[in-house]
């Protein structure tokens, strides 16, 4: 479906206009401030959440409050565009995209007028966020589970609702690209965590939760922590700053135009160890509570990272253990702030 022919790189110009979607939230507001701090001059970031709610606002860069699943929204939000990013879709851990696949199927509007407007705007490439919950989930029912590759996601039996939007909207970035000549580029996120993420509240992810409960453990002195399912639940996570250098890497090669990737760490690891390694950077020992009733998600996943190394000579290679160091200070910063009355990031 690609052409493989043309290999050079894209030359992305520090005045033309880049729009980012979903920017008031974790990736897309780091997406924004790594193209302002590479000193790109026109930055729109764009999201449905009112302005105080962004969890990074970067000087410098126009920020709109919109709601990109209407589409004359979209038009706005794309008029001038020379690359689009979207990064907006609803969203959370296992504990929202179990309960709630109804409003993760409804992202589909966004991307589906997100494109159409990227293509009408004459944008020269359109990026989408997509995920391993693509993938199908017959492969993931193992502990030991292989890594996935990139031909994994079909047969299709993505995870209900919130996989199948991603790859419905992962064929219409092929299809703008076979009938329509837009360039776009398609990554499947891994468990993206780091600084600036949701933490607390119901859609944060399992990095970020079992940071917040252990110093939530240490600051009220209990001495146990509850954990999702039995803990042998195996799982790779990226950091995001290589989350942010992939995004672009992906975005200007040639060789990926409409060509779904993998964007991931390959460190395989159990939530059990997820949450020794938390526990040693914060220096306690818990008792560990499971809680077999709460939403585990598949069995076990992760990065098939060859097409990464060959296209891009390059994979996400941030060790969990210094990601998470990173992590686990920050949510100790929002959660003393919070205690002190003070907004922070949810
Ligand atoms: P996030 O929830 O922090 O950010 C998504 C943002 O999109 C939110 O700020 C939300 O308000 C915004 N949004 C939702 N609906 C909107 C609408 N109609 N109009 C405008 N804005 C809207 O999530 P994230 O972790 O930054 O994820 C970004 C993208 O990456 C999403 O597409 C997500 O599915 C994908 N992804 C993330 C991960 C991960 O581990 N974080 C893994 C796989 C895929």
């Amino acid at each position: 479906m690609p052409k493989m022919s043309d290999t050079k790189k894209s030359e992305l110009k520090k005045n033309d206009l880049i729009v980012i979607g979903g920017a008031g939230g974790f990736i897309g507001g780091s997406l924004a401030r790594y193209f302002h701090d590479r000193g790109f001059t026109r930055i729109r970031a764009i999201d449905k959440k009112p302005l105080p709610q962004w969890y990074q606002r970067t000087p410098g860069v126009e920020c709109l409050c919109m709601d990109l699943s209407i589409e004359s929204n979209c038009k706005r939000a794309c008029d001038g565009a020379v690359e689009v990013y979207n990064l907006a879709a609803d969203m959370g851990g296992m504990g929202f995209i179990e309960r709630f696949r109804i409003e993760c199927l409804r992202s589909i509007l966004i991307n589906t007028h997100m494109i159409e407007s990227a293509w009408r705007a004459g944008a020269k490439r359109y990026f989408f966020s997509s995920s391993a919950c693509a993938y199908n989930t017959d492969l993931q029912k193992d502990l030991k589970v292989r890594a996935l590759k990139e031909s994994d996601a079909y047969p299709a039996m993505a995870e209900r609702g919130y996989g199948w939007e991603k790859l419905m909207s992962e064929m219409f970035c092929q299809e703008y690209w076979v009938e329509r000549g837009l360039k776009t580029f398609i990554a499947r996120f891994h468990n993206v965590y780091g600084p600036w993420g949701t933490w607390d509240g119901g859609r944060e992810k399992a990095p970020a939760a079992i940071c917040r409960k252990v110093i939530e453990a240490k600051d009220t002195a209990r001495s146990n922590i509850t954990i999702w399912g039995d803990g042998k639940q195996t799982r790779s996570f990226m950091f995001i700053d290589d989350c942010t250098k992939g995004i672009d890497m992906i975005m200007h090669c040639e060789d990926l135009i409409a060509t779904p990737i993998n964007l991931g760490s390959h460190e395989l690891v159990s939530i059990n160890k997820l949450v020794s390694i938390v526990e040693e950077i914060g220096g306690v020992k818990l008792k560990r509570e499971y809680d077999l009733s709460a939403p585990k998600g598949v069995a076990g996943r992760n990065s098939d990272n060859r097409m990464i190394r060959k296209i891009l000579k390059w994979e996400p290679d941030t060790t969990l253990r210094d990601g998470l160091k990173v992590t686990y200070k920050w949510i100790e910063q929002q959660y003393l702030a919070r205690k002190a009355g003070k907004q922070t990031v949810i």
